[in-house]
């Protein structure tokens, strides 16, 4: 099979701050990437365990060029690199069987869910499609669904593997830790981990024929909650969005692609509002 991989970071086994995942930081950032690395591979021989897959994985954490090479399979490709311009679901297409999403967090707004945000928390709180709450798993987890790709693996926390259940319920979750807090969890180690997410991966392979692509059908409708009035003042200069609040902006879109594309472009567009002169 073609599987393709989103990995994020916050999810990782044992990760409980910002300072373990920020790229800058020199002390605690080094040993999580490699804990990240090592998670997907797991997933990787977890899913080859089952069948022989052909893999490329996106690196989607913060500069999205975190995954250490010499803790990786040799045969797979890798996108690397800050920024894309589909971010999290860059180079996933009609091309691809199923997909895993690694090291996944909650959305924003969840509580007992570490590090929990929705894509860039100084532009946005929140967003729903259709009047539904999306955390980054279900934007995703669209996205691909559009090109009739269905997410088979989730690996995170608790409430990351709750809220993905309400939506996809032929997902498998590789629950590696439970949050007792935004910053605290109760972890498995890390090796416990390596082992359940190869064998979650391995099942979600075998069972993959239970999985189904999440859409959301015909014409959709983009609420974005911008993080600041300021931010929201530059999301409003796009071309069809509308301002119903001094936060809140509207988006028709023809299909989720189009209105996905338009979410992308309101975060980067945010950003220049929302930075500190
Ligand atoms: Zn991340």
């Amino acid at each position: 099979m073609k599987l393709y991989i989103s990995c994020d970071m916050e999810g990782t086994a044992g990760l409980c701050s910002w300072e373990q995942c920020d790229p800058n930081n020199t002390t605690e950032y080094p040993i999580y990437r490699r804990l990240m690395s090592r998670e997907v591979r797991a997933a990787i021989e977890g899913a080859r365990a089952a069948e022989p897959c052909d893999v490329l994985v996106n690196d989607a954490h913060s500069r999205m060029h975190n995954l250490l090479f010499d803790e990786l399979p040799s045969d797979i490709r890798v996108l690397s690199g800050y920024r894309k311009a589909l971010s999290m679901v860059q180079g996933g297409d009609e091309g691809f069987d199923g997909a895993f999403f690694t090291g996944y967090h909650a959305g924003i707004g969840v509580e007992r869910a570490v590090l929990a945000h929705t894509y860039s928390p100084n532009v946005l709180y929140g967003v729903r499609i259709n009047g539904v709450e999306c955390d980054e798993t279900l934007l995703n987890a669209a996205y691909l669904g559009e090109f009739g790709v269905p997410v088979l693996l989730l690996t995170g926390d608790e409430a990351l593997c709750t809220s993905a259940r309400k939506h996809l319920p032929w997902v498998r979750c590789a629950q590696v830790k439970r949050s007792t807090d935004y910053y605290s969890t109760d972890s498995l180690t890390p090796a416990a981990a390596l082992a359940l997410i190869a064998e979650t991966a391995r099942e979600a392979v075998s069972c993959r024929a239970e999985a189904r692509p999440f859409r959301f059908t015909g014409s959709v409708t983009l609420d974005i909650e911008a993080a600041s009035v300021e931010a929201a003042d530059y999301m409003a200069l796009i071309p069809g969005f509308m301002r119903p609040g001094g936060r809140s902006l509207r988006f028709s879109a023809p299909h989720y692609v189009a209105a996905f594309q338009a979410l992308i472009a309101a975060m980067r567009i945010g950003r220049g509002g929302a930075d500190r002169a």
